[in-house]
């Protein structure tokens, strides 16, 4: 059975409809990367399986049909998206608060054990835990930001551009870190414009454009840009 199975979802916002027509399935502990340039609709694409965009189509999370369901029943039911610019965050609060916001939602004799993993995994959030989360810097954000999405222990993380405006060095620390979760069986969906980020980390690619996902990868994306931009 696939982790996650979508079907003919389509997506938007009011009577814009942005993606169409989308159709995908990954396995338990695959990471699947979507990629895509600005404007693609991969945030969109994220945002309605996570149920905090409008959407219509199957969404099935191991055997569970989660359309029809609200962000919350999805989150509990194992989903997790981490948004882009990791606005999954509160700036004003500490570390340690923003952890805790997130782990409510497990039962409260895992929290604390659970908190003591998620600082396992990011030591940099240990030293850190005392600190207003809008004071760190932009990958030690992003590492808060996938803690949070982890402390509800979700089968599948929906990684929104992670790598948006870290520098190289952290980059490879994001991998490492992303790596290490894999090995723990996770499954992800990373929506990436950096390919070679995605490369690093994903079994598997598929590529939106214009809000469909096309055939042929970045291949095809490529020339399909190119006919837009060079005369007939
Ligand atoms: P980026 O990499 O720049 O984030 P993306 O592939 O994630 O791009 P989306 O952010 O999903 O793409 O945007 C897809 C389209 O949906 C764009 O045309 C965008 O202007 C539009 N869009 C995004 N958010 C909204 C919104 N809240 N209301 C209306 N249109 C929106």
């Amino acid at each position: 059975m696939s982790a996650l199975a979508v079907v003919d979802l389509h997506a938007g916002y009011g009577k814009i409809d942005v993606c169409r027509s989308i159709s995908l399935s990954i396995e338990d502990g695959e990471c699947l990367a979507l990629l895509g340039p600005n404007g693609a609709g991969k945030s969109t694409l994220l945002g309605a399986l996570a149920g905090v965009v409008e959407g219509k189509g199957e969404i099935t999370l191991s055997g569970r049909r989660l359309d029809g369901l609200r962000a919350r029943a999805r989150a509990r039911a194992g989903l997790a998206l981490v948004p882009e610019g990791r606005r999954n965050l509160f700036a004003p609060m500490t570390v340690r608060d923003n952890l805790l916001l997130g782990l409510r939602l497990l039962p409260s004799a895992e929290r604390d054990q659970t908190y003591l993993w998620l600082l396992s995994l990011f030591p940099i959030l240990a030293k850190r835990e005392q600190q207003g989360a809008g004071l760190l810097s932009g990958g030690e954000q992003q590492m808060l930001a996938l803690a949070v999405a982890l402390s509800r222990k979700p089968k599948l993380v929906l990684l929104d551009e992670p790598s948006q405006g870290l520098a190289p060095v952290i980059l490879d620390q994001l991998v490492e870190n992303i790596r290490a979760l894999r090995s723990m069986g996770l499954t992800v969906l990373l929506a990436e414009q950096n390919q070679r980020f995605a490369a690093a980390l994903a079994d598997r690619s598929i590529v939106l454009c214009d809000g469909e996902l096309i055939e042929g990868g970045m291949a095809a994306l490529a020339d399909s840009v190119l006919a837009n931009v060079l005369p007939p």
